[in-house]
């Protein structure tokens, strides 16, 4: 069988037969790739916890005529341990998983930008580098920016004009942005000054303002629905977050 080198990290796992795992992954080469972990399931398995969500690894695969199979994994980080002892991290990165899975939806499609994304948000959490539900909505709305579906959150999405910090402004998640008192169309909700600046940092990753505690202020719920509207299916983790 044609063999393959790769790193990637374990976006979910699902049992297959007695002893075996098919593992999905997002790689840095050759996009999303399913595989199966045969005998992972067995206490004494040469696979270790390394094939693990969450883990990040350098994989050895051989490509089979239906499936292909993991022939060895080497972790490169251990991110999932930090993860799971955490449980807002734990949280968020599940919905960054789900996000990441759903996005690239074909497998072996190119997505080596949405993977840099992916390990800079799994280590920020691993790490604690920020406040988890801060890293999982600007992970959310950077990678459907990456994808093509930035919000456009500093003028009107439909006069155009540059909005004041001091005006009353509307978020349309269907419109893909902000829009005037004016224009504004029934869907569009009240979007306050100081959740339309959280969320210009979150799509940026601008952290000296993500890491400054604003408890009164969630850009939450606008993050889910842009995610739910962009990806055209619920993000489950996310609604476990509510
Ligand atoms: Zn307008």
């Amino acid at each position: 069988m044609p063999l393959y080198r790769d790193e990637g990290v374990v976006l979910r796992t699902v049992k297959l037969g007695e002893a075996d795992r098919i593992i999905t992954l997002l790689t840095r080469t050759h996009g999303k790739i399913r595989a199966v972990a045969k005998g992972v399931r067995r206490v004494k398995s040469r696979f270790g916890g390394r094939l693990e969500p969450f883990m990040r690894v350098d994989i050895l695969i051989a490509t089979g005529r239906s499936l292909d199979v993991v022939s060895q994994a080497e972790s490169i980080a251990a991110y999932a341990a930090p993860i799971c002892a955490d449980y807002d991290a734990y949280e968020v990165a599940n919905v960054i998983v789900e996000t990441v899975d759903k996005l690239v939806s074909a497998e072996n499609e190119q997505a080596s930008a949405q993977y840099r994304l992916l390990i800079g948000a799994l280590n920020a959490l691993a790490k604690h580098a920020h406040p988890a539900a801060a890293i999982g909505d600007s992970y959310v709305l950077r990678a459907l920016a990456l994808a093509g579906w930035t919000p456009r959150l500093r003028s009107c999405v439909v006069c155009g004009r540059v909005v004041d910090s001091s005006e009353r402004v509307f978020l349309s998640v269907a419109g893909g942005g902000v829009m005037c008192a004016a224009d504004r169309t029934p869907d569009a909700q009240p979007l306050s000054n100081d959740e339309r600046v959280r969320m210009i940092a979150a799509v940026d990753g601008d952290w000296t303002v993500l890491d400054e505690p604003m408890p009164h202020v969630s850009i939450r719920h606008f993050v889910e629905e842009w995610g739910e509207y962009y990806l055209e299916r619920p993000i489950r983790s996310l609604r476990l977050l509510d």
